[in-house]
Parts: C-alpha cells; sequence; structure tokens
C-alpha cells in the first residue's frame, strides 16, 4: 500500500517567527502516524526549519534546486549545498516554476534526474492551465510532462519520486478540483506509468493533488484511490495544514 503524503508548499511566504509558530504547531499536534509529512519553506528558512522541527515523520524539503554541480550560476542552490545542509528533498517543476521562471518539461526533468542522482527525493509536478483543460488536452500535457521525465529517469530513480497533480486553474484560485476530475487525471498518470514505466513503478508511485486543497474539501479527495495525498499552498500555512495531514482520521 502507498503510505498517504503531505506536502506545505509555503512558497515566498513567512518570516522567521511565522515559520516558527507553524512548526510549533506541528510539533504539538496529533498527527496521523500513518501519514509522511515533508514541508518546503523558502530556502533562507531550511535551517529554521529543520533545526525547529522536532515531530518524527515530517521532514523539510527545498521548493527548487538548480542541476550544475557549482560555479558561476548567481541565486541558485545546488543538490550537494542541499544535501550539505542535510535537506533530502526537494520541489521540482511546480507550475510557477514553469510559468514565471521559463523552466521547460526538459529542464524539470533534467534537473530531477540530477537531483536524485545526489541524492534527494523529489515532489515533482505536472498539471495542466485553464485553456488546456477547456481545449480537452489535461491528459495529453500530463503525458507530455511525464514522458520528458521518464525519458531522463531509470528504473531506480522512480522511488525517489511523489507525483503532484496540480491543474494550475486551481492553485490559488480557491477552485478545487472536484473529486472525480482529480480521480480521472490521478487514473490516466497511473495508467501511464503502467503502460511506460512499470507495474511496480505504477502501483508504488504516490500521487498527490495540489490546488485549493483546505481543512474541509480533503477528506472526500483522499477517499479516492488514486489520490495519495496532497500538496498544501496556502492552507500549510494555516492551522487547518493539520486537519489535511489528519484527512484520513
Ligand atoms: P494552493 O493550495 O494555495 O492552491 O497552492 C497549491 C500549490 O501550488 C501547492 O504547490
Amino acid at each position: 500500500a502507498r503510505k498517504f503524503f503531505v506536502g506545505g508548499n509555503f512558497k515566498m511566504n513567512g518570516t522567521k517567527e511565522s515559520i516558527k509558530a507553524i512548526i510549533k504547531g506541528l510539533n504539538e499536534a496529533q498527527l496521523d502516524p500513518n501519514v509522511e509529512v515533508v514541508i518546503a519553506p523558502p530556502a533562507l528558512y531550511l535551517h529554521l526549519a529543520q533545526s525547529e522541527l522536532k515531530k518524527p515523520g515530517v521532514e523539510v524539503s527545498a521548493q527548487n534546486v538548480f542541476d550544475k554541480p557549482n560555479g558561476a550560476f548567481t541565486g541558485e542552490i545546488s543538490v550537494a549545498q542541499l544535501k550539505d545542509s542535510g535537506i533530502n528533498w526537494t520541489i521540482l517543476g511546480h507550475s510557477e516554476r514553469r510559468t514565471l521562471f521559463g523552466e521547460t518539461d526538459e529542464v524539470v526533468a533534467s534537473k530531477t534526474k540530477s537531483a536524485i542522482d545526489g541524492g534527494l527525493s523529489v515532489i515533482w509536478c505536472c498539471g495542466e492551465s485553464l485553456q488546456e483543460r477547456e481545449s480537452g488536452n489535461t491528459v495529453a500535457v500530463v503525458e507530455r510532462q511525464l514522458a520528458a521525465l521518464a525519458a531522463k529517469l531509470s528504473g531506480n530513480d522512480w522511488s525517489k519520486i511523489v507525483i503532484a497533480y496540480e491543474p494550475i486553474w486551481a492553485i490559488g484560485t480557491g477552485k478545487v478540483a472536484t473529486v472525480q476530475q482529480a480521480q480521472e487525471v490521478h487514473e490516466a498518470i497511473r495508467k501511464w506509468l503502467r503502460a511506460n514505466v512499470s507495474d511496480a513503478v505504477a502501483d508504488q508511485t504516490r500521487i498527490l493533488y495540489g490546488g485549493s486543497v483546505n481543512g474541509k474539501n480533503c477528506k472526500d479527495l483522499a477517499k479516492e484511490k488514486d489520490i495519495d495525498g496532497f500538496l498544501v499552498g496556502g492552507a500549510s500555512l494555516k492551522p487547518e495544514f493539520i486537519d489535511i495531514i489528519n484527512s484520513n482520521l
């Protein structure tokens, strides 16, 4: 069985004080022991988060990483630097990176491969825009993103990947995908993995839903057979993040 997984993507939000308060909340909460939790604060606060976090089963993740080992890449952080800082996870391919910072399918795939080769686990994001959905291309877009990833990975690499399906139109809009919309794409992703990678990878890879998940809509989504958790933005900064972690209780 796939262990339920909840990620908190803080994006470019928070201060020392607010991040300490969020982590205090997690440290003191009763969390479902059957859930793996990863929080991703801005890079500046990774160390702080790491040192404040006392909760078993909760880990810290970066939101992005670069794929060159070192050198003249102003503003970037390397995989080895994350590892050196005790960070074992990164998000990659978030739609905000793809659209605002021009990361192509190939760039995301190449960064994902470098991250895994350097010892990180990756929350790899995919998902369609509103226009792509309305023109009936949702599954085709996600399959194109997956194909670029699969071209770079070898068999064992998939055990280091958690997939996050995040329809762009649902991110930060309050417009959550319906249970059916989400389940349909999750099922298509798993089917693609079965056909193009392996049965084992299709059966074992967690597929998270992200986009306006909150403490109320999480329970119904969590019941779907191909929804193995969530990647949470806005609500991960609030006390209801605990309710989302405990969706199955
Ligand atoms: P919201 O939960 O704020 O819609 O953001 C989702 C997201 O982009 C998580 O990576």
